[in-house]
């Protein structure tokens, strides 16, 4: 049985002020995998907020090299240094902002593994591209080039997010979500954790995880307050 994660990706937000509501959600943690992914700064301070706890922190991204002239980088033995076990790697606003590669993501993602972190790696389709019918060919592309071989259930999660479902509360159907789901099982075979992230609220969260191969979400807006992600994690334990 794939692993059930509810994780929580702050992007760039949150300062300290923010750390209490770390250590809110990491008390309602346990029944299934918690993670957040803080903003790099506070990666050191939320690992302390979870400590004695089930929760787990990780990074939002990592340079494929471990160290050097790489001005405003961040290596992944650099987040595990701070306490992240975990990173997410080839998010679509790192692939859209800073010009990421399935190469460069395949990269990040042995980068996470040397560091002993379980890479949460992110494909997903642009709307055009679903409106041209090329969802499934899109997502299969993503993963030839972007997940290294010699991936397994321990050292990576997959996580779906249609692009144009991320951050613009409109999530995909769970039709959408399923037909996706279905077909990447049949890639990375029965014990890898899927994903589904794009606009997931407590509200929608039951009717996604009921679904067969959805093992969980990656969940950005809603994953800043607990009162909002606390309820996301238990609508899946
Ligand atoms: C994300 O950024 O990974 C995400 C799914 O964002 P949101 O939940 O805000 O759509």
């Amino acid at each position: 049985m794939p692993q059930k994660i509810a994780a929580g990706n702050w992007k760039m937000n949150g300062t300290l002020e923010a750390v209490p509501e770390a250590g809110a959600i990491a008390a309602a943690s346990g029944a299934v995998e918690t993670i957040l992914c803080p903003p790099a700064t506070l990666i050191g301070p939320l690992t302390l907020a979870a400590q004695g706890t089930d929760l787990r922190i990780g990074g939002q991204s990592c340079h494929p090299a471990a160290s050097g002239a790489h001005t405003g980088d961040i290596s992944a033995a650099m987040l595990a240094d701070a306490g992240a076990t975990y990173c997410i790697t080839g998010h679509s606003e790192r692939r859209a902002d800073h010009g990421e590669s399935d190469d460069d993501v395949r990269a990040q993602t042995e980068a996470a593994w040397a560091a002993g972190l379980r890479a949460i790696l992110c494909i997903g389709e642009t709307l055009e591209q679903r409106e041209a019918g090329e969802t499934l060919d899109v997502l299969t592309a993503q993963l030839e080039g972007s997940l290294p071989g010699g991936a397994t259930e321990e050292n990576t999660i997959i996580a779906y997010e249609p692009v144009w479902a991320i951050g613009t509360g409109k999530v995909a159907s769970p039709d959408q979500v399923a037909e996706v789901h279905d077909a990447l099982r049949d890639h990375v075979g029965p014990e890898m954790s899927l994903l589904y992230g794009g606009s997931v609220k407590a509200g929608n969260a039951a009717e996604l995880f009921a679904l067969t191969n959805v093992d969980g979400a990656l969940v950005g807006g809603a994953s800043l307050k607990a009162a909002d992600f606390v309820p996301i994690v238990e609508a899946l334990a």
